[in-house]
């Protein structure tokens, strides 16, 4: 068999029913959706839908296992233990997770094997690591009524976390969403998204074998509007943690505040990505590729934004341009193939739009912009240049491999320009000297800058933005404080 039709057998393999309480949920009664391939735009797998009641029985069975529960009565040491093991189990199937991932996203493999997969597994190992430590802290008081006191607090979790997440790296997002609350001591209820739920499904086995309690953790696939919708307004759930577009971070957050629930929301972003004219050009050159091209541009970090020193504007253009061009489109498991195909016909409708706009807007469209003809939801890598930073290709996220050049004279009207978003998540610069690049990177506004370097994704590093990139951190310790409530206790001795 070809490693596209074993990873197809292995989308054929996987329950594709809800997993709830502990167990699979029968298909019978639920409706289906199809998991569309994006390269042969035919049907990887057909998968049940969680409806009202399934979405109640996840939420029910999370809120028993806490407190005095099964999950609830397990103490650090003894979770960390659990997450260690699926760690362990991860790594092992790894190989079965990039394929899959691969197959149902339409990205290479490579970028799940050396990128989704390996931070997947860290990120449930930094947690681990995490689960046994979550000490409160002593509180010097002055006492009360002339007698002393003793005051310290207590971390407990903050109990039923909804984790709802994208399509474009379900493993590694949901691994930065489960682990965290898991360490914590909440229980998860997983909505992964419809276009690609399988990884998801895969993992839900996995925590099944690592022996997690019923209720500790459930996986509900399914549409948006309905499962993902009904789960959002469940009463059951004390906290919503999101990765999407800001148009559904909108709802999340409506539907949370009716209920004074927590948010954690990470809604993307138009990164910019400064290159001053002292950078080394040939890896800025290629960091700065890698920023917008990788995943296809499906990322929500990708560096679409792509500032450049006018010293250094047209030899920057040439490089960019020729690496793009050594871009090879195609179907992931082709060998040779370094960009897959966008998720879906909405997708890459949307990169046409927005080329298009670009185009209409006086851009110069320098190389791409056209798709391949074949089945399959493909783009060419594209970049344009001339562009102003109030052009919608500079202001709206694309979510496709769409780079926009805008020339800068001067490190403040490079600030000034980087600031110019109504996003604000990730940056990186291209410098050699170091001053420029602390100065920089403290003037720009975003949750994380890399300096000569892409993005910054490690489990111990907080992972967030503001402004319409969300709110909330996400990983290292912020990821810990986002999923529990910090208890006072005051004795008065
Ligand atoms: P996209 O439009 O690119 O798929 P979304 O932000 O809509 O991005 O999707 C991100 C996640 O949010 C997916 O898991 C999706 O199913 C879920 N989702 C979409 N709409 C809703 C909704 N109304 N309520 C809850 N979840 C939703």
């Amino acid at each position: 068999m070809t490693a596209r039709e074993d990873a197809e057998a292995l989308a054929r393999g996987i329950p594709a029913v809800p997993y709830v309480a502990g167990g699979w949920l029968s298909a019978r009664g639920l409706e289906t959706f199809d998991v569309i391939d994006p390269v042969t735009e035919r049907a990887l797998a057909s998968v049940a839908e969680a409806d009202g009641a399934a979405v109640a029985l996840a939420v029910n069975a999370a809120r028993a296992a806490l407190g005095d529960g099964a999950w609830g009565r397990l103490d650090g040491p003894s979770r960390g233990l659990l997450l260690g093991r699926l760690a362990d189990l991860l790594e092992a199937r790894r190989e079965d997770f990039a394929c899959l991932e691969s197959l149902e996203v339409g990205k290479p493999g490579a970028e799940p094997r050396m990128i989704d997969l390996p931070q997947a597994v860290q990120t449930f190992r930094h947690f681990a690591g995490w689960a046994d430590k979550l000490a409160g802290r002593a509180i010097p008081t002055p006492g009360y009524r002339g007698r002393p006191t003793l005051s310290y607090t207590i971390r407990e979790p903050v109990g039923v976390v909804a984790a709802i997440t994208p399509w474009n790296s379900p493993t590694m997002i949901g691994a930065w969403k489960i682990a965290p609350a898991l360490a914590a001591g909440c229980a998860v209820v997983l909505k992964p998204p419809e276009d690609a739920p399988l990884t998801s499904l895969l993992l839900a086995e996995l925590c099944h074998e690592a022996g997690f309690p019923p209720g500790a953790f459930s996986v509900l696939p399914g549409r948006g509007i309905t499962t993902g919708s009904l789960l959002i307004d469940h009463p059951g759930v004390d906290k919503i943690s999101f990765t999407g577009s800001p148009e559904t971070g909108r709802i999340v957050a409506i539907a949370a505040a009716k209920g004074f629930r927590r948010t954690t929301l990470e809604l993307g972003g138009k990164s910019p990505q400064i290159v001053f004219a002292d950078a080394d050009l040939d890896a800025a050159a290629e960091g700065v590729a890698t920023g917008i091209f990788a995943n296809q541009g499906e990322v929500c970090a990708a560096g679409s934004r792509i500032l450049v020193d006018r010293k250094v504007h047209d030899e920057m253009v040439a490089r960019l341009v020729a690496r793009a061009e050594t871009v090879v489109v195609g179907d992931p498991f082709d060998a040779g193939t370094t960009m897959g195909a966008l998720i879906n016909a909405r997708q890459l409708a949307r990169v046409r739009h927005y080329i298009q706009a670009g185009c209409h807007e006086g851009a110069r469209l320098l190389t791409g912009g056209g798709c391949p003809p074949r089945s399959g939801y493909f783009v060419q890598p594209t970049l344009f240049a001339g562009a102003s930073n109030t052009m919608i290709i500079a202001r709206e996220e694309i979510f496709g491999p769409v780079g926009t050049i805008i020339a800068f004279d001067s490190a403040d009207e490079a600030v000034a320009l980087a600031n110019a978003s109504d996003y604000a998540l990730a940056a990186t610069l291209w410098t050699s000297d170091l001053s420029r690049a602390h100065t920089v990177a403290r003037a720009v506004r975003a949750g994380a800058v890399a300096v000569n370097g892409w993005s910054p994704l490690d489990p111990r590093l907080p992972w967030g933005g503001s402004k319409l990139s969300g709110h909330g951190r996400e990983l290292g310790w912020p990821g810990i404080e986002a999923n529990t409530e910090e208890k006072t206790v005051t004795i008065v001795l």
